[in-house]
C-alpha cells in the first residue's frame, strides 16, 4: 500500500503550489472570485494575458466534444498549457446517448469528465477548465472574449472575460437544425446533451404514470403515451429501437395497465437511414415496424404544445417529441468572420488551419474543408471529429517540439502530412438485439456519389459488433466497466424505471 499512500500524498501537495505558481494576468482572474460588489464587476474584467519567453506556449481549446477532447488527450503538457473553454465540463459519448433515456444505461456511463481525459488541467498551475462560452475571436490579436455559464446559480450574473492565446482550436461543435419550423424550439426535445436524454427519461415516465390515474380519458391517454421521433438518421432510428425495445420489455410488465395505449411513431421526410445500404434500409424499415414503430413519410410545418401539423394537413397528436433532423452551424460559428466551407462550416486547410489568419485551427462538426483544397466536405461524425483532434494533436505537439509553439512562431513552418480521412463504417442499432453494421467506403460523404464496395450486414451478429465496438471506444475504463455493468443488470433485471 506503500505506492497508494505516497500517489495520495503526490496529488496533495501538488494542489496547493497551482495559485501561488499562477501568472500575474492569471492572479487577477482568481482575486475576482473573492471581490464583491464593483471591485467585483471591474476584476471580472480580468483573464489570461499573453504567454511570455520562457513560459510554456498556450493552447486554447473551444469545446469539450468529440474533437476537443481527443485534442486534448493528446497535447504534450510538456510543451503546452491547455486551457478548455466549453459550457460542460465533460464529454458525452453521443453514441450511446439514446440508451440512457430509457435507462438501459446510466447518464454517467456516457459522460467523461475533462480532468479525466487531460489531468493536466486539473493540475498543472497554466493549464485551466473554464465553463464559459466563446462569444467571439480577436485572431488579430490572439485574444478569445468568453461569456461565463451561471445557469441555475442564481446569485451570479453572468460575466465575461478574455483569453490570450498561442494557438486557438475551434472545436464548438454544431447545433440541432429546425429548418426555422415554428414550435421546434419551445415543444421538442433534442437529443444532443445528457441533459436532453435526461428530459426525455423525466417525461416519459411521467407521461406513463399520469396516463394511469384515475380521470384521464382516453383521448388524452392515447395523446400522452404518443412518442414521435422526427427525423429518420442513425439518431432517430437508434432513439426509435430503444424506445420500442423498452416498451416491449418493461412497459408490458410493469405498467400492463396502460401498455396498449403507447405508441412510437418515426416521422421521416425522405427515407430511413439514407447513408446505408438499401438491403440495410430495407431490414431496418423492416425490424422497426416488427416492434411496433409507426413509420409515417411526411414534413412537419408547425409543432403546437400537443400536436404537431404536418405539411399535408394531418395533426399528430403527441405526449413526448424528440427533434433529430441533423445539425447545422451554431450562432457562434456563423458569427465567426472567417471564410466559410460549403453548408457554413469553418473553412480549413489540408492541415485543418483556418488560412485567413495565423495559429488558428478547427476541427470536428464545426468546421469543413475549403473549395480551394479540392477535398469534400465531411460529415459530422464522431469518428471524423475524433480522428482531427488525434491528427491536430500530433501536428501542435511537432509544432511544439520545433520550437513554433507560440504566436506567431509558426508562420514559415514546414508542416509535413496533411489530413486524410478514411470512413471506417457506420453502425446502428434497431433495437430487440439487432443491429446494423456498413463498412462500405462509399459513403464518406454527401457530396461523394462512388460506387459501393464492402462489406454490409445486419441482424444480431451485427448488434454484437455494435456493442463490443462501442464498448471498446468508450474513453475511459472507468466508464467502460459502468456501461458493460449497466448492460448486464438491464439484461437480468430489466431497465431502470424510477423518476428521481
Ligand atoms: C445522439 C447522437 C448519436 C450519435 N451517434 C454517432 C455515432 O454512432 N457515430 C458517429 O460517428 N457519430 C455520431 N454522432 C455524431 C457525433 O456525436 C458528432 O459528430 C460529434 O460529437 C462531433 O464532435 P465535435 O467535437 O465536433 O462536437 P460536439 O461533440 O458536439 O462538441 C462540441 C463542444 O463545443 C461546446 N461548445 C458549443 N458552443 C461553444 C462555444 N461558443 N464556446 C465554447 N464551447 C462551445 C459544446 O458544449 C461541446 O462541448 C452522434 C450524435 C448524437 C447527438
Amino acid at each position: 500500500m506503500s505506492w497508494f499512500r505516497s500517489l495520495i500524498q503526490r496529488s496533495s501537495i501538488r494542489h496547493p503550489l497551482k495559485p501561488s505558481k499562477a501568472t500575474p494576468s492569471l492572479s487577477l482572474l482568481l482575486s475576482a472570485e473573492f471581490s464583491t460588489g464593483t471591485e467585483a464587476a471591474a476584476s471580472r474584467e480580468a483573464g489570461l494575458g499573453p504567454t511570455r519567453p520562457g513560459d510554456k506556449a498556450r493552447v486554447v481549446v473551444l469545446g469539450s466534444g468529440w474533437a476537443g477532447c481527443r485534442l486534448m488527450k493528446g497535447m504534450d503538457t510538456k510543451a503546452y498549457d491547455v486551457v478548455c473553454v466549453s459550457p460542460r465540463n465533460h464529454m458525452v459519448f453521443t453514441p450511446l446517448l439514446a440508451s440512457t433515456c430509457v435507462g438501459t444505461l446510466e447518464f454517467r456511463s456516457v459522460a467523461e469528465p475533462i480532468g479525466r481525459i487531460q489531468p493536466a488541467i486539473s493540475r498543472e498551475p497554466g493549464s485551466y477548465f473554464f465553463l464559459a462560452n466563446c462569444i467571439g475571436v480577436d485572431a488579430q490579436n490572439h485574444v478569445v472574449h468568453c461569456q461565463t455559464k451561471t445557469d441555475g446559480v442564481g446569485t451570479l450574473e453572468p460575466w465575461n472575460f478574455n483569453i490570450s492565446y498561442d494557438k486557438l482550436v475551434i472545436a464548438a461543435g454544431a447545433e440541432a437544425s429546425t429548418f426555422g419550423i415554428k414550435g421546434v424550439k419551445e415543444h421538442a426535445i433534442f437529443l444532443r446533451e445528457v441533459y436532453h436524454a435526461q428530459e426525455i427519461r423525466r417525461k416519459l415516465l411521467l407521461n406513463l404514470m399520469l396516463s394511469d390515474v384515475p380521470g384521464v380519458t382516453e383521448e388524452e391517454k392515447c395523446r400522452l403515451l404518443h412518442c414521435v421521433v422526427v427525423g429518420g438518421g442513425p439518431t432517430g432510428v437508434e432513439f426509435s429501437g430503444e424506445l420500442s425495445d423498452f416498451i416491449m420489455r418493461d412497459v408490458h410488465q410493469r405498467y400492463a395497465h396502460v401498455k396498449d395505449y403507447i405508441h412510437v411513431t418515426l416521422i421521416e421526410a425522405n427515407e430511413i437511414l439514407s447513408s446505408f445500404d438499401d438491403r440495410l434500409r430495407r431490414y431496418a424499415t423492416k425490424q422497426l415496424t416488427k416492434s411496433g414503430v409507426r413509420l409515417v413519410r411526411g414534413i412537419v410545418k408547425d409543432v403546437q404544445p400537443e400536436k404537431i401539423v404536418l405539411t399535408d394537413g394531418t395533426d399528430v397528436p403527441y405526449g413526448l417529441l424528440v427533434w433529430s433532423t441533423g445539425v447545422g452551424p451554431s450562432p457562434f460559428v456563423k458569427n465567426l468572420e472567417f471564410p466559410k466551407a460549403p453548408g457554413g462550416r469553418i473553412g480549413v486547410d489540408e492541415w485543418l488551419r483556418v488560412p485567413s489568419v495565423q495559429d488558428v485551427f478547427s476541427i470536428g462538426d464545426c468546421c469543413g474543408f475549403l473549395e480551394s483544397t479540392g477535398k469534400p466536405t465531411l460529415p459530422a461524425l464522431a469518428q471524423v471529429a475524433e480522428r482531427q483532434g488525434k491528427y491536430l494533436a500530433n501536428l501542435l505537439n511537432q509544432i511544439g517540439k520545433t520550437g513554433g509553439g507560440h504566436a506567431n512562431a509558426a508562420k514559415d513552418m514546414e508542416l509535413g502530412k496533411q489530413f486524410v480521412y478514411k470512413h471506417l463504417g457506420s453502425m446502428a442499432t434497431v433495437g430487440r438485439y439487432k443491429a446494423l453494421v456498413d463498412l462500405r467506403q462509399s459513403k464518406v460523404t454527401e457530396y461523394l456519389l462512388q460506387e459501393a464496395k464492402g462489406l454490409s450486414m445486419a441482424g444480431f451478429p451485427s448488434w454484437f459488433i455494435w456493442r463490443s465496438a462501442y464498448l471498446t471506444r468508450v474513453v475511459s475504463w472507468r466508464n467502460r466497466f459502468y456501461v458493460a455493468i449497466n448492460w448486464a443488470t438491464t439484461f437480468v433485471f430489466g431497465r431502470d424505471i424510477s423518476r428521481i
